[in-house]
């Protein structure tokens, strides 16, 4: 029996792991991949307070450690479904291995969220993407579109610059959701050009993607773009269908909570991605963690 167990090992998971940890918790940090979540993804992370510049594996490496240090355990394992109304929390895996714990906190993180449009599936690896980190090497001297107006769309496509021939970002709108910072750089790179207004309808392609077809959708004309590649960043969806019937969670399926990263349910918190919060940032998910990991604590020293 655990006092807590914290169901993802990204940066809210590690830092509740390192602060529960440090306050004599029997903790167990549990993810289905790599310990790090989003960040094993990251090139670099110029926006953690304290360090001006590290890849985001590294910063994983560092979590991990420094969670390590402080007496929490790592099991990789996927979390199938879990049992919450209960004083005692249970965990089933899906090797059928079953946990339980005095406490639990939820901090699945977020994945990609598909485009949804035909050829999507079909060249998701042979020219498809939704990890510039991972395969923008694939694209040295290509000639790669990029879909989506947030951070992530415009700082992978800066990432891109770096292999590509040409960067086009497709926008549904005509401004960009990004970071003041992030829209500066793009605006003056020289290898990235934009498409306002355009939705990408379809994506073409034999062995490979040759091309996307566009949509303009204030004209509603339509056009056809040559590209080698399309790398996709149109937002994220909660890792949360293990909790689909819990009750805890909000229209878009993200885990509601209080301030204290109190849920609704005695004994379960949440942190980080997968909570409904307006910023998620690797300093607001370690945040998170720290709070919800004291707050699982003071709710044990009252049991
Ligand atoms: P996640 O990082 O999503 O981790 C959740 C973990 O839970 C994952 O490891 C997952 O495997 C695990 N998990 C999910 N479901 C299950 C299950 N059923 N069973 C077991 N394990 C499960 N933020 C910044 O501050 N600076 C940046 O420069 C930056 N760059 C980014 C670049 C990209 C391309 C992306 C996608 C995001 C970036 N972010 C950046 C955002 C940042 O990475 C996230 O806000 C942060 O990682 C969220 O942390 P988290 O711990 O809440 O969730
Ligand atoms: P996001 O902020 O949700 O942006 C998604 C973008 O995709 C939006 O521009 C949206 O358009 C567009 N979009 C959504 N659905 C679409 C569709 N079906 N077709 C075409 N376009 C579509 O997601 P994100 O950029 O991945 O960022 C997620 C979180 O991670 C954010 O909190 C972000 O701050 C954080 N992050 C931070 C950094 C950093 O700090 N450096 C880097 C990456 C990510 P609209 O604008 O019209 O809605």
């Amino acid at each position: 029996m655990y006092d807590l167990i914290i169901i993802g090992g990204g940066p809210a998971g590690l830092s509740a792991g390192m602060y529960a940890g440090r306050a004599s918790l029997k903790t167990l940090v549990i993810d289905k991949g790599l310990m790090g979540g989003q960040m094993q993804n990251t090139l670099e992370v110029e926006n953690y307070p304290g360090i001006p510049q590290i890849t985001g594996p590294e910063l994983s490496e560092q979590m991990y450690q420094h969670m390590l240090a402080f007496g929490a355990e790592f099991k990789q394992a996927e979390i199938a479904s879990v049992a919450l109304t209960s004083d005692i929390k249970v965990v089933h895996l899906a090797n059928k291995e079953t946990l339980q714990s005095k406490a639990i906190i939820i901090a699945s993180g977020a994945q990609p969220r598909y485009l949804g449009v035909p050829g999507e599936k079909e060249f998701a690896g042979r020219g498809v993407s939704y990890c510039a980190t991972c395969d923008g090497a694939f694209f040295r001297g290509k000639n790669v579109v990029v879909v989506g107006g947030g951070d992530s769309a415009v700082e992978e496509g800066l990432f891109l610059t770096r292999y590509a021939e040409s960067v086009t970002i497709i926008h549904r709108r005509e401004s960009l959701r990004a970071q003041p910072i992030l829209q500066e750089r793009a605006f003056a790179h020289e290898k990235i050009t934009f498409i306002w207004n355009t939705t990408v309808t379809e994506i073409l392609g034999e062995q490979k993607v040759t091309a996307v077809s566009l949509q303009d959708v204030t004209s509603n004309t339509s056009k056809q773009l040559r590209a080698d590649g399309i790398f996709i960043y149109v937002g994220f969806t909660p890792n949360t269908s293990y909790l689909k019937d819990s009750g805890l969670l909000d229209k878009g399926g993200y885990v509601v909570t209080n301030q204290n990263m109190q849920t609704e349910q005695r004994g379960v918190f949440a942190a980080g991605d997968v909570r409904a919060t307006n910023l998620r940032q690797i300093v607001t998910a370690a945040s998170d963690g720290a709070v919800a990991a004291m707050a699982s604590y003071h709710y044990l020293d009252s049991l």
